[in-house]
């Protein structure tokens, strides 16, 4: 082993409580506790009751996208996302293959097929240099259709994930997918309180998802919300979660196939509260950053991931970044660290790599590779600063 990374390990564990350091835990108060509280007291459990209607609210007043859905996952929302932006079964939805395994879960709940695409090494966003390169002898543009040249298939969507909560470069990619008739979605379930030129995360594609998983910013225990500009958009997301049934004091009538997505209340009533706290679970984020800056400077392993120009991340995950991609070094980091019961982990395995998505079509993916092979994700709970 070498002893650089040692000494970074035991560096780095001298800075906190001697116990094990979760890679994410929530910042829950006896506040999130007197919240849910009132919701089992009220009655008001499941979705009837004020406090959905409340946290959604508090959602759009927080990231200024004009509506937004809570449903009970992530997963549920960035699939609802798909459906609402004109995905439909058969079709082709271009995504990072660098990116956690519920996005392509999401696509495929819709009958979607996920194609994968290169990440950008310095955003951690969609390559759009890549993307455009790719697309110019992929894709045949033609009636307002976007179509795979060797499947034939359409290609309806992309999906820009913000990893770590660094937003990439929107601005291109929403001009290249409306050069091309594609729908763009945002996947922002790691990107709640992360801005790009002072746009929220869900202010550039046709709808976006959050995450309140028990493991991002904010929890609301499991759960999720679609954001979007557009009111019809958020009309219909609405609508498909409740079981498309029409408004109607007694009958059941019911216009299409819906699903059973919405948020409960007393998920929702911790939400409010966990929203409340957003600015300063990143600032906390922060500081544990130049804590980490500090310890790193002085070792010559790498170096911490910063938000890019025009970006203020919520830096939900913090990520060293190896000076080389080196599976042997990033190996035995992460052995080290896990060993001190630090829990560091890696990016994800490449979804083109993983079981079910092995046979799906994907472009060259130098930039993914790379930062897999470089990149480890450190402690980074914000009660840790
Ligand atoms: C967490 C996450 C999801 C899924 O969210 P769930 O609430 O766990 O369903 C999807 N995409 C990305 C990038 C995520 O990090």
């Amino acid at each position: 082993m070498n002893t650089a990374h040692k000494e970074f390990a035991h560096a780095l564990r001298a800075k906190f409580p001697s116990r094990t350091i979760p890679l994410h835990e929530p910042w829950l108060s006896i506040w999130d506790a007197f919240s849910v509280a009132k919701s089992v007291s009220t009655g008001f459990v499941s979705s009837a009751g004020p406090a959905v209607t409340e946290f959604e609210d508090l959602l759009v007043a927080k990231t200024g996208v004009p509506h937004a859905v809570a449903v009970s996952s992530g997963t549920a929302a960035l699939s609802l996302a798909l459906q609402v932006s004109g995905v439909r079964p058969g079709d082709e939805v271009l995504m990072p293959a660098l990116t956690f395994i519920g996005t392509a879960n999401a696509a495929v709940h819709v009958g979607a097929i996920p194609h994968f695409v290169d990440t950008d090494i310095s955003t951690l966003g969609v390559s759009v240099s890549g993307l455009s390169e790719y697309l110019k002898t992929t894709a045949r543009h033609e009636r307002g259709a976007c179509i795979n040249v060797s499947t034939g298939n359409r290609i309806s969507a992309l999906v820009a994930v913000h990893t770590f909560g660094h937003i990439g470069d929107l601005d291109n990619l929403k001009a290249l997918t409306e050069h091309y008739d594609i729908a763009l979605v945002e996947d922002a379930a790691q990107a709640l309180g992360s801005r790009r030129d002072g746009h929220h995360a869900g202010s550039w594609g046709r709808a976006a998802a959050l995450s309140f998983n028990g493991n991002k910013i904010i929890t609301t225990g499991g759960g999720g919300a679609l954001l979007t500009q557009d009111n019809e958009i958020a009309q219909r997301a609405r609508h498909l979660a409740t079981t498309a049934r029409l408004r109607h004091a007694w009958e059941f009538q019911h216009d299409e196939v819906g699903y059973n997505f919405r948020m409960p209340s007393i998920n929702a009533s911790l939400g409010i509260t966990q929203l409340k706290k957003l600015e300063a679970i990143i600032q906390k984020k922060r500081k544990l950053l130049s804590t980490y800056d500090k310890v790193l400077d002085d070792f010559s392993l790498g170096f911490m991931y910063r938000e890019q120009e025009k970006m203020t991340s919520n830096y939900w995950l913090q990520a060293l970044m190896l000076n080389e991609p080196d599976v042997i070094k990033l190996e035995e980091l992460l052995l080290e660290l896990n060993r001190l019961k630090l829990q560091a982990r890696p990016m994800w395995n490449l979804l083109s790599d993983q079981k079910p998505f092995k046979s799906n079509p994907h472009a060259d993916l130098p930039g993914a590779k790379r930062l897999r092979n470089s990149v480890l994700n450190l402690p980074s709970s914000p009660n840790l600063s």
